[in-house]
Parts: structure tokens; sequence; C-alpha cells
């Protein structure tokens, strides 16, 4: 099982990413970005991933996704 972001329900605000903070693998990370409309966007490197599920329940906006 891997995360896997569903970005059109993502706020993509770095202050409210809890699981980019923590994740055990840091495999979340926000990116700062102007030219996107959101001004950044989340990313999930599934290489990284261990399947934990910490970031689905943390997830702000229901996210997340392990399949
Ligand atoms: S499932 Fe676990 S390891 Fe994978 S991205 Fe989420 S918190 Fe990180
Ligand atoms: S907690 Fe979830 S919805 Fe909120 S910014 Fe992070 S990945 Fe996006």
């Amino acid at each position: 099982m891997k995360a896997t972001l569903l970005a059109e329900r993502c706020p993509a605000q770095n202050v409210m990413c809890k699981p980019a903070v923590e994740c055990p693998a840091k495999a979340i990370v926000y990116h700062k970005d102007e030219s996107l409309p959101l001004g950044g966007k989340i990313t999930i490197n599934s290489e990284q991933c261990n399947g934990c599920g910490i970031c689905v329940t943390l997830c702000c906006g229901n996210a997340i996704a392990l399949e």
C-alpha cells in the first residue's frame, strides 16, 4: 500500500499540512511555486512511502488515500 494524493482536494498550504511534518519516511513535501494557482503543491514520493497510513489520518482535506 502506498499513499497517493488527490490533488483536487488539497489546498496545498504548508502551515496546514501535518502529514508533511509527521510522515516518518519524509515522503511528503511542500514545494513553493508561485506559478501555480495555489502558490505551491504537496507531493508524495511513493518510493519512500512505507504505507503506515499516518498521513491519511492527519490530512486536513481528506486528500490522501492508501492504495
Ligand atoms: S503512508 Fe506513512 S510513510 Fe507513506 S506518505 Fe503517509 S505518513 Fe508517509
Ligand atoms: S494535510 Fe492533506 S489536504 Fe492538507 S495540505 Fe496536506 S496533503 Fe493537502
